[in-house]
């Protein structure tokens, strides 16, 4: 089934307001096997709607659409329905009653204005919302379906979990989707394209791939009559990808490096202690989001310069020699850390703080160490010089290293 998604509402035209429905309508639509073709965005404007509606049921089996669903002369979103039909809207009376009711519950009357979300074509039905004013709509015409739901996020996703999702399950019952996410670190998105060129391209099972601050992301996506079936159109391209790029994979699905770290670490029974430089705490934070992470967390020791990492026990001498940004101070944080804390392994960072050069070197450049006092493994990281991204990147590539040196001492 191909689909398009609307977002509606001049606001959203204007860049006041961010389409964030659409996106989280996009989110739900594989796993119900529906494919999207197209987003767009259209103003509050009755001819330029209605045109939208009459070539989306050209090129495409459903609409969804979010917004313009309010009491306000601008929400137009049934109008342009009724008109792309050539239907006339007549006010339902037991909606009416229903809103009066919803007013009255708050203690006022019922806006005039406000009848205007009683209108029905003959070709539409109710969908209930059970969190405001606008019920949705849900229209069909030569096989083809328009989904009306309100703008307020609130409202949009929970008519969508609770009226339109299970609708929808229950048309294309016979057939399944099945997601799995490969993700790995170390390789360029390029170089991962080049690896596994000839799996791209292709419907189904559809592979996508995206770079994010975790590394690149292998998608697959499966369609079939059960999930034995997608399961086997996948398994290919899975053992495929991890021929190809088993060294680099770290993780599955919605696992984060933190997770991934923190299941190693419990798996073999052992502790880690932190010294991080340039990412303001965020590396030990990232540990601590995972639940039993003080089981295995020893401790995380921030430091801001040379200064703090010697009170913290990291050698003058060596400071001095390598300078603070530097790999061998890195893995002299490591050690240290190890040791004072008593863990079983180190985990450092060290890297320019920002904003701007630090002993001469640019933003951007970080050094990463983790040991087990016998085998370290090194990493040095060049990013674009932007302090946010620093904190993102270097937690999730020393958290993915951690998980490598496990791996490699196991
Ligand atoms: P409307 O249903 O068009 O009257 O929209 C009501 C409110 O819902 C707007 O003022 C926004 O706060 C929110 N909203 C509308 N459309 C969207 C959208 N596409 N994404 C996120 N929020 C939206
Ligand atoms: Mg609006």
């Amino acid at each position: 089934m191909k689909a398009e998604i609307m977002g509606i509402g001049t606001e959203l035209l204007m860049g006041e307001l961010t389409d964030t429905n659409s996106s989280w309508i996009a989110s739900r639509l594989p796993a119900l096997g529906i494919e999207l073709q197209w987003v767009s965005i259209i103003g509050d404007d009755l001819p330029r709607l209605t045109e939208a509606f009459k070539n989306g049921m050209k090129r495409s089996d459903i609409i969804f659409t979010t917004g313009g669903l309010g009491p306000t002369q601008d929400d137009l979103t049934r109008e342009a329905i009724a008109a792309a039909f050539d239907e006339t809207s007549v006010i339902q009376q037991e909606v009416v009653d229903k809103l009066e009711r919803y007013f009255a519950a708050r203690g006022t009357p019922m806006p005039q204005h406000n009848l205007k979300q009683a209108n029905l074509i003959p070709s539409a039905k109710w969908v209930v919302n059970n969190n405001g004013t606008a019920p949705g709509w849900w229209a069909e015409r030569d096989g083809k379906i328009i989904i009306c739901m309100p703008g307020p996020p609130g409202e949009n996703h929970s008519m969508w979990e609770e009226q339109v999702e299970p609708e929808l399950a229950k048309l294309i019952e016979d057939e399944v989707t099945i997601t799995r996410n490969i993700k790995t670190m170390g390789m360029s998105e390029g170089a991962v394209d080049e690896v596994i060129s000839e799996f791209f391209g292709i419907e189904n099972p559809y592979l996508g791939i995206y770079s994010k601050a975790d590394g690149i992301h292998l998608r697959v996506i499966a369609r079939a009559k059960d999930s034995q079936s997608a399961q086997a159109m996948i398994a290919p391209v899975e053992q495929a990808i991890h021929e190809r790029l088993g060294e680099y994979v770290w993780g599955y699905d919605d696992e984060t490096p933190e997770q991934s770290a923190g299941k190693s670490l419990t798996e073999k029974g052992l502790t880690l202690a932190v010294m991080e430089m340039c990412t303001g705490g965020s590396l030990t934070n990232a540990i601590t989001n995972v639940s039993n992470s003080s089981s295995y967390l020893k401790g995380g020791i921030v430091a801001f310069d040379g200064k703090a990492l010697s009170a913290s026990g990291v050698p003058t001498a060596d400071l001095k020699q390598h300078g603070v940004v530097s790999q061998q101070t890195a893995n002299v944080m490591a050690e240290t850390v190890r040791r004072n804390l008593n863990a079983d392994l180190g985990l450092a960072v060290t890297g320019v703080p920002g904003p701007g050069e630090f002993e001469g070197k640019p933003l951007g450049l970080a050094y990463i160490a983790v040991t087990n006092g016998e085998k370290t493994r090194e990493m040095e990281m060049r990013l674009p010089p932007r302090q946010v991204t620093i904190k993102r990147r270097v937690p999730n590539q020393a958290l993915i290293e951690l998980r490598r040196l496990i791996e490699e001492i196991s």
